[in-house]
Formats: C-alpha cells, structure tokens, sequence
C-alpha cells in the first residue's frame, strides 16, 4: 500500500481549509493522506462537528476510509478509493456550513464515474464561510468557463445556532478543465440581495437601501435590488431568525465579484450593509477582477485545470497562500505569486491536466 502523503495542518492560515481541502485533493488523486496538526492555530485545535462531516462527505464519495475521526482529534489518515456516483445525504446536524463542505465535495464530485446528486444539510449562510448566493453568484460563473457542470440550489435556510439548512447540488462529470485567464475585468452593474428569516421585513429594506446607496457613491453604474424576508411556516424559511446582505460586481468578462456581510444581534442593518460596502471599496480601488475569497477558492480548481491560468486577485490572503501550498504539495501543480502592490497580485498556476 502507498505511504500516506503527510500535511501539516498548522502551516499559513493553519484552520479547517487546509485540512477540506487536502482531503479532496488525495480524493481526486487516490493518493492516501495524514493531516497532523488540524487546526493548530485555532482555539480549540483539532476537529469540530463541521470539518468531521466534510471530511465524512468525501470519504463517502469516494468509498474511503478515515481513521482519527473524533472531535478534538488532531491527525487523520484518509485512504480514497473509487469515487461513486449517486445520491448522498450529508448532514452537519448542527449549523456547519453546507458551503464549506462543498469547497470539498465539488472538485471530487466533478470528477465522478457518473452524475452526482448531493442533499447537505447545515447552515447555509455563516459567519467566515461563503453564503450560498456567493457560490451562486460567484464561484460557479467562473467555474462553468473551466468547464464544471454543477447547479446548486437554496431550499432552505439555515442559520447558527440550529442549522436546518437545505442545499441540493447536482453534478456531471468533466472530463477535463480548461484554464481560465481573468487578468482584468470592468464593472457593468451591481446587484444588492438582503435577506432574512424571522425577522421584521424593515431590516432587509434597511441593509438594501444603504447598500445601494453606498454604490451609488462608488460610482457603480446599474443597480438591481432584490429583498427576501421569509417568515415561518415559508418553506425557505429557516427555523432561527436570521439576515444578511450581499452585493454583486457583474463585470464585462463574464464574471463577477462578490461581498457580503451577515447580521448580528446588537448591530444595526445600516452597519450590516456598510461591511459589504467598505469590502466593495477596497476591491474597487485594487482595480483586481478577483475577490479576495474568490482568490483561495479558485486555487484547487486552477490546479487541476489543463493548462496556465492566470487571474488578478485585489489581496493575497492566507487563505490563498495555504491553498497554494496544498495544491502544489499534493496534486503538483506550478504557481507563481507576484505582488502587485497596492493592485493586489497576480497568480499563475500550470495545472496538471487532471482527469479520470
Ligand atoms: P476554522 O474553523 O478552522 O477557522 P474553517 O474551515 O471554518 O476554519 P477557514 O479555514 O477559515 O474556515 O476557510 C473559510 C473559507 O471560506 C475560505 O475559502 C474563505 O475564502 C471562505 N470565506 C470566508 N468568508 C467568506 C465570505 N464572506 N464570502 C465568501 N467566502 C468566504
């Protein structure tokens, strides 16, 4: 049997991404992995509820075998087999980020014997992870250009502390991915959606409102607002209450850029929409055609891909210097970093071709 690759879950960002996303990546390679160290940089270290169930998602996928897989636990080993197609539950039973477990579950899913069908259930809209609409919106524009064939949809809600959350994804396999090249990018229009649960409906018209006004004050050329306040018995509508905000930069290119803010108790709407609109602003003055999330998110994607990508990110996060990390150690694959200053940085990845 092959030696499992070690990873050292403590280096960069040191939290849960390394580990989500050295589990796909040894899923997609068949390559047995161990992570030592899980989330040595977070207090408390080691597995939580939600990194446990993406890991348990992939091994499912893949028909693979987990040993060290306990809350607390700080080392894993994970044995990959084939990857299945078919239908799977996945669930957090708690508020776990149905998002994050799909930053691990779309690569291995994309690169299935077959169609995959995928009921996660958990948060879908969380503090540090991306909101549905933000995959939506986001990530799965540029991901159709590389070839991914994947439709996500929002059933239900789901807010900490209960979760309840329903997302549906659905999967075709590739072949193969191309590479993308997102080196500039103008921005066409704007899109603002607040939303929420529970909630009395001036929020949303509260965090809309600021929100689109503070565009207007960018200078952002056409706004489209859209609100959502879902009261129980919606069957959209999450079981705690909840909001948020998110606005989307369409750019020329086809793409777009995404920043969102969630609500919290004591923090009035107009503050929940100013968050998004500083991110907004920061993004606009680095003139990059890629959000700072966007930029780690992209990494696994880029790596796999047959060929050179190359896009400009406004920010060099420690998310994305960790990915970076992982997908050269684990699939391989070639980057190159350069800062470009106070416009962000270019990233340049030779990816390895993969495929079935
Ligand atoms: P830990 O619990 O160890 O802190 P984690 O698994 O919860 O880790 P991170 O390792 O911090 O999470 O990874 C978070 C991921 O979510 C990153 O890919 C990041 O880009 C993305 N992300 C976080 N916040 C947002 C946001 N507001 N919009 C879009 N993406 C986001």
């Amino acid at each position: 049997m092959v030696e499992p690759l070690v990873v050292d879950g403590s280096i960069g960002e040191g939290g849960g991404q390394i580990l989500r996303m050295a589990v796909s990546a040894a899923a997609l390679l068949s390559r047995p992995v161990r992570v030592v160290n899980i989330r040595a940089k977070r207090d408390p270290p080691g597995l939580r509820p939600q990194h446990m169930v993406a890991v348990k998602g992939v091994a499912d996928l893949t028909r693979g075998r987990v040993e060290g897989l306990s809350v607390g636990s700080t080392e894993i080993v994970f044995y990959p087999s084939t990857p299945k197609s078919g239908r799977f539950v996945i669930d957090a039973g708690t508020a776990g980020s149905t998002t994050l477990m799909l930053q691990s579950l779309l690569p291995v899913a994309s690169f299935a014997t077959g169609p995959v069908e995928m009921e996660l259930r958990g948060g879908t809209n969380n503090p540090m992870a991306p909101p549905v609409e933000y995959l939506n919106w986001v990530l799965m524009p540029v991901l159709r250009e590389m070839g991914v064939k994947a439709e996500i949809e929002l059933v239900r809600r789901g807010f900490y502390p209960r979760g309840g959350g329903l997302v549906r994804a659905r999967v075709e396999p590739v072949r193969m991915l191309r590479p993308i090249d997102v080196g500039t990018g103008r921005v066409v229009r704007a899109k603002v959606f607040a939303y929420s649960c529970n909630l009395p409906e001036h929020i949303v018209e509260r965090m809309a409102r600021r929100a689109s006004e503070g565009l207007k004050r960018l200078n952002v050329p056409e706004v489209a607002v859209e609100t959502e306040a879902l009261h129980s018995p919606h069957a959209k509508c999450s079981s705690d209450p909840g909001t948020g905000v998110i606005i989307v930069l369409e750019l020329d290119n086809g793409l777009a850029m995404g920043f969102d803010s969630l609500g919290e108790r004591g923090v009035p709407a107009e503050r929940v929409a100013d968050r998004a609109i500083e991110q907004c602003a920061r993004q606009l003055r680095a003139g990059a055609p890629v959000d700072s999330h966007l930029g780690d998110q992209l990494v696994i994607w880029v790596a796999l891909a047959n060929g050179r990508s190359t896009y400009r990110v406004t920010e060099l996060t420690g998310h994305t210097e960790t990915a970076v990390f992982i997908a050269e150690r684990i699939i391989g694959a070639r980057f190159d970093v350069e800062s470009l200053g106070d416009r962000g940085a270019r990233i340049t990845c030779d990816g390895i071709g993969f495929s079935r």
